[in-house]
């Protein structure tokens, strides 16, 4: 690929979360922790079909790795790093992030940063959490992120949901005040103002639920008004064919709808724009300092 300075300046942002299938929230009663490493591993075949569909369009984004995911395949994360993708942390072990302990999520992300830096080569400084669970209680969370070297979250949907959400959160990349002082980026996941009410835009889940037309709609608006936003897809997304376990229909609809449509809804999206990491998209927004919190820094990367 060429050097980051012959590319155009990335418009949005584009992430994976790196995660197998069965390791969903909405699948937990059906393939518990415990059952993860004898749950059949699709991990590598549907995270390679989507490094694939990058290269091909020369897109480099940011992946947010789950430890978990990162320690049975070593080899992943170096292909993701020397593919020139940025690498970031998706904690540990999946554990949403109000049924952790401060003390247990430090230890988290600590031991899921440690390990991605040591398999990649590159400095992790982008943290998103399980299922986007930083939520109005776990605020707490943002500066052990920070202490712990992370220097961005990109975990808020500033949307209502019954697993997370802050509705009233901003809805455009800024700095958050960190209780004890300092300060972390935030790229928020994306969004619609409909009157007093965020809408998602388009990406994970719903890059498969919302309307197709309005998500076209959405992200060529925000593109034509050169508004970041960050695209997210999960790998599992792209893999029609996974195993399928036996849920009721709200996770059958959340889960299982449109799969076989996402590979393509995805190729469309990433025909609109230009797209790039987050720590790239941040650095261009003067959003990231250095690690003394003292000024913006330049992201080349
Ligand atoms: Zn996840």
């Amino acid at each position: 690929m060429s050097p980051a300075q012959d590319r155009p300046a990335p418009g949005a942002a584009f992430s994976a979360d790196v995660e197998d299938y069965f390791q969903a929230e909405a699948l937990r009663a059906h393939c518990p922790r415990e059952a993860w490493a004898s749950a059949e591993d699709r991990t590598e075949a549907s995270t390679d079909r989507l490094l694939e569909i990058l290269a091909s369009r020369a897109i480099r984004g940011t992946f947010f790795i789950l430890g978990w995911t990162a320690s049975r395949h070593p080899g992943l994360v170096r292909r993701i790093a020397a593919a020139g993708h940025e690498v970031a942390s998706h904690g540990s072990d999946h554990e949403l992030i109000y049924r952790q302990s401060p003390d247990a999520f430090r230890d988290d992300v600590r031991r899921a940063r440690r390990l991605l830096q040591d398999l990649s080569g590159q400095e992790v400084i982008g943290y998103r959490a399980p299922s986007y669970t930083i939520v109005a209680r776990t605020r707490w969370a943002l500066p052990i992120l920070a202490e712990e070297g992370y220097r961005y979250d990109s975990s808020i949907f500033p949307i209502a949901r019954r697993r997370y959400g802050i509705p009233g959160a901003p809805r455009m990349p800024h700095r958050i005040a960190l209780a004890g002082g300092g300060t972390i980026a935030e790229f928020p996941l994306p969004t619609v103002r409909f009157g007093p009410v965020n809408v998602p835009l388009t990406g994970g889940a719903y890059l498969r639920l919302l309307p197709w037309r309005y998500q076209l709609w959405a992200v060529r608006r925000r593109i034509g008004a050169g508004s970041p936003f960050v695209l997210n897809v999960h790998p599992w997304e792209l893999d029609p064919d996974q195993p399928r376990f036996p849920v009721g229909w709200r996770t059958r609809w959340t889960h299982y709808h449109n799969l076989d449509r996402a590979e393509a809804r995805l190729k469309a999206l990433l025909g609109e724009g230009t797209f790039g990491t987050l720590a790239e998209v941040l650095g261009r927004l003067g959003l990231l300092t250095d690690p003394a919190g003292t000024g913006p820094i330049d992201v080349g990367r």
